[in-house]
């Protein structure tokens, strides 16, 4: 229930502040109001909205006093009572509406100064801003985190935040960022933790820079934080062929053998004292060294999944979830699955199952990224001109794509061609796939959805990455029986 007036004032205001507003909601309380598309809600109960947190925390009130700006310039105002659980019914184009803070940092390995000379503006985005990371799980490095902003985190209780360590040590840190404020990060977290975060956290790591003793004096400083840190995901750096720095390189399949085997190690002591593995590895790094992953069980919910830490799990989860919906024959033409270098190594796990189909041919279609190099291997690389050299024509009734080849809300390539222009040049139209097993297996049969199992997010889509699976599977009870023993 809720009541409200409405009136307008004739003044202008000169800034563009507040938040953008993108859609309304049918039968919501903004459009009894009036409110519309590309207004911009200025303030709620005369509190200047900074971004969706603000929105969230004040308009939960019963009693507000909404001021918009209208899209021809003119200011009104808007009194509403309602329940508190109510809400406005108004989305809004950006979560943040002023600047999104950029990082104040110069990392040795940032994958961004390695894109092709001339990317699209969205990619040299170099964001550090707390409130994306309470938000989407963006990483931030604390560099450039000021007073007013440990207050507002403690204030609206802003937790949990994803950062980025990369190593503990101070000199090195330092070095690798390239800023001295990069020296702080213990008292950095441990500050947060004092004022309620929990911190999901990550190192990308180097060969030859910061693993061996410098990674294990991380994990021994970060686990001394649990349970205020409560993930550690052990990345691999990424390169692309615009690299320029010499001692930076990619891990060699021994080394990332290695890596995996010392990490386990400390897995093992961390669940022997905390109950939980606390650190887990990146899939890629399973990849590279040609090991199992571990099952579904073992990444414990998944905290670290945007990061590539467990998409192969998952992958395999869902997978075998609607494993039983795999029909005995299929009576269409050939299929290609488009993808990189990593979907490539999983999707052909996949094969054993996909082979009891009579009739199926189908075939995995690995691409090299012309356009970033050959050591760039995940499937969101992959561009459009990368598909039309690379895609044989003719040869495939049906082509599928991964939705992270895509642009998140258009359907455009990496390298700006449109999926309308590679199905021009191709001569057929490309299907595209939902990055999760399950999906993946009723688009190919065209099988119709079902109730998601309530144990786990069967239909769980994640748009970063493409991993699918290459372990072996172990049921998870005998698994985690396993880790016990340990
Ligand atoms: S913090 Fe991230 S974006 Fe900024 S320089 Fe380092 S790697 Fe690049």
């Amino acid at each position: 229930m809720y009541s409200y007036a409405l009136f307008a004032e004739v003044s202008v205001l000169a800034r563009e502040k507040g938040g953008l507003i993108s859609g309304i909601l049918p039968g919501s309380i903004a459009e009894e109001l009036g409110i519309e598309v590309r207004d911009r809600l200025i303030s709620i109960n005369g509190q200047p909205l900074e971004d969706i947190i603000d929105y969230n925390f004040l308009s939960a009130d019963e009693l507000l006093q909404l001021e918009l700006l209208a899209a021809d310039g003119e200011t009104y105002y808007c009194e509403v009572e309602k329940d508190e659980e109510e809400e406005l019914g108004i989305m809004f184009s950006a979560n943040v509406f002023d600047r999104i803070r950029s990082c104040a940092n110069r990392c040795h390995f940032c994958f961004i100064d390695q894109l092709q000379p001339d990317p699209r503006p969205s990619m040299l985005l170099k964001d550090d801003d707390y409130r994306m990371s309470f938000l989407e799980g963006s990483f931030i490095t604390g560099t450039n985190l000021i007073e007013k902003d440990f207050q507002r985190i403690e204030r609206l209780h802003l937790s949990p935040l994803y950062f980025s360590v990369h190593v503990t040590d101070a000199d090195l840190r330092e070095q690798l960022m390239g800023t001295k404020r990069a020296r702080e990060v213990m008292p950095t977290l441990q500050r947060l933790i004092d004022i309620g975060c929990e911190l999901h956290t990550q190192l990308v790591i180097c060969p030859g820079i910061n693993d061996g003793e410098y990674l294990q004096k991380s994990l021994d400083d970060l686990s001394a934080l649990y349970p205020g840190v409560i993930s550690i995901a052990v990345v691999p750096v990424g390169l692309t062929k615009f690299n320029t720095k010499d001692d930076l390189r990619l891990f060699t399949p021994q080394e990332a053998a290695e890596l995996i085997d010392a990490v386990e190690a400390r897995q093992a002591e961390f669940r022997a004292k905390y109950g939980t593995s606390l650190v887990y590895i990146a899939d890629e790094l399973y990849i590279k060294a040609g090991r199992p992953f571990p099952p579904a069980a073992h990444y414990e919910g998944f905290p670290q999944i945007e990061n590539g830490v467990g998409m192969a799990a998952l992958f395999h989860q869902q997978w075998q979830s609607a494993l039983h919906q795999l029909p005995e024959s299929y009576d269409g033409g050939p299929i290609g699955l488009v993808t990189g270098i990593n979907g490539a190594a999983v999707l052909r796990q996949l094969l054993p199952d996909l082979q009891k189909v009579q009739g199926l041919q189908l075939d995995i279609l690995p691409l090299v990224s012309e356009f970033y190099g050959e050591s760039v291997t995940a499937s969101g690389l992959i561009t459009g001109s990368d598909i039309l050299r690379q895609v044989p024509r003719g040869k495939y009734e049906r082509l599928l794509i991964p939705t992270n080849m895509l642009k998140f809300d258009e359907d455009i390539f990496l390298d700006d061609l449109t999926l309308e222009e590679v199905e021009a040049g191709l001569g057929q139209e490309l299907e595209i796939n939902l990055n999760n097993g399950a999906g993946l297996l009723r688009q190919l049969f065209r099988l119709p959805e079902e109730e998601p199992d309530e144990d786990f997010d069967a239909d769980f889509d994640y748009d970063d990455e493409d991993y699918g699976v290459i372990c072996e599977y172990i049921e998870d009870e005998e698994y985690i029986e396993e880790e016990e023993e340990e």
